[in-house]
């Protein structure tokens, strides 16, 4: 990044590729590199296929995935709509899902699409504190339920969720259980395998890979009904031609990107910024700290709108809710869940980071922060009713 680049904070919504992942894909796309459809039974189809093959091997290894398959798709949006979709379809109809209010919207528009269709969906609360009670979850099952869907790391507030108790809970009633690690992939420990989770969606760009790839976890046994038709590719889950350099971009990032060695770093640079800002007064972190994720920190800023200092800080790349509702208006369904009034959502920023922040810009952000927070409430201020005056404002 240039200089003159804004400090990137949004590391939630995407993140830089790295170099090195940027040279794998390259070496899946000019002449004389692994170029050909991994498909195809000939020397250069199986080259490409080895490298298919050890991505699906990198991504297994960093969820701890030790049996059943790993199925690329385009991203976690795709991974979600296949998980949710293709379980519920299976099921039949009169089928029952139960999901969370501060699902990513590709899984509660999914849901939204499932109950149109007849499928019976409940809807579970989270607490003031952003977290999902498992009793809350087993208290929405239902003798029909056939899957219980709940994100392992919220993309707004970075909080997690207890996804190892829900799974044991589904595994004892027999119901399948999926998360979306979208958040969490390469930034907290994710053990599949031993956890006992059948389905898990993925995305790479959110781990410094490219965007337009990710994957689904499928545990051993475990079927779908497929949501894409036209070849047996991705084991008749998903047809298409397989983006050997979008899967081999993924497999690397997921290699490169350890939580044990990322997120103590993180967890510092959020912490840092955390205390930096709080020096405001009148800030209020939104979820619970003992059980946020290390990367993503979402404030509260009381007496100023959200938006007007978002634009105020034009020098910050950081994002008022999640990036796939920023095209609408309304206040972000998580803050509002978690019981939060508009005037205090409006005023909530989400800032994360990535392996490629640095404590500099934390610095310079806080300073950035404090100096248009200040500014703003002032402004607030000069133009209480009766005094504000043109010439006041600057
Ligand atoms: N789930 C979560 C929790 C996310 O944060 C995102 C990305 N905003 C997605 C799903 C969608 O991922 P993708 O961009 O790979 O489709």
């Amino acid at each position: 990044m240039s200089a003159t680049d804004p400090i990137y904070l949004d590391a939630a919504a995407t993140t830089p590729v790295d170099e090195r992942v940027i040279e794998a894909m390259l070496g899946c796309l000019g002449p004389g590199s692994a170029w050909a459809n991994p498909s195809s039974d000939h020397e250069p189809g199986r080259r490409a296929r080895a490298l298919v093959d050890r991505a699906r091997a990198q991504v297994a290894a960093r969820i701890g995935a030790t049996d059943g398959t790993i199925v690329f798709t385009s991203g976690a949006t795709e991974a979600n709509n296949l998980a949710l979709k293709g379980v519920m379809e299976l099921a039949g109809p009169g089928a029952h899902l139960v999901t969370t209010r501060i699902e990513h919207a590709s899984v509660l528009d999914c849901a939204r699409a499932l109950q149109a269709r007849g499928f019976g969906v409940s809807i579970v609360d989270c607490g003031p504190d952003g977290r999902v009670s498992p009793d809350a979850i087993v208290a929405a099952v239902q003798d029909n339920t056939a899957l219980v869907s709940l994100m392992h790391v919220n993309n707004e507030t970075g909080v997690i969720q207890d996804v190892d108790a829900v799974s044991r809970l589904c595994r004892e009633r027999g119901i399948a259980f999926h998360t979306d690690a979208a958040q969490s992939l390469g930034k907290l420990p994710l053990e599949v395998s031993a956890s006992g989770v059948d389905l898990v969606s993925l995305s790479a760009h959110k781990l410094h890979g490219p965007k337009g790839v990710g994957a689904l976890y499928l545990r051993e046994g475990r079927r779908l009904s497929r949501q894409q038709h036209g070849g047996e590719q991705e084991f008749g889950l998903r047809a298409g031609t397989l983006a050997t350099h979008q899967i081999v971009a993924m497999g690397l990032a997921c290699q490169l990107a350890d939580p044990s060695s990322e997120a103590g770093r993180l967890r510092a640079l959020t912490d840092r910024l955390w205390s930096g800002l709080a020096e405001l007064g009148g800030v209020q972190l939104n979820g619970a700290d003992s059980a946020r994720a290390p990367h993503i920190l979402n404030v509260a800023f009381a007496g100023v709108e959200g938006e007007s200092l978002r634009l105020a800080l034009a020098d910050l790349a950081v994002s008022a809710g999640s990036a796939c509702a920023s095209d609408t208006p309304d206040a972000s369904h998580v803050l509002s869940g978690m019981g939060l009034g508009d005037a205090l959502a409006a005023s909530s920023l989400r800032f994360s980071v990535s392996r490629m922040t640095d404590s500099g810009e934390i610095d310079r952000a806080i300073a950035r922060v404090q100096f248009e927070v200040t500014r703003l409430r002032a402004l607030v201020g000069l133009c209480a009713p009766g005094w504000c005056s043109a010439r006041q404002i600057r």
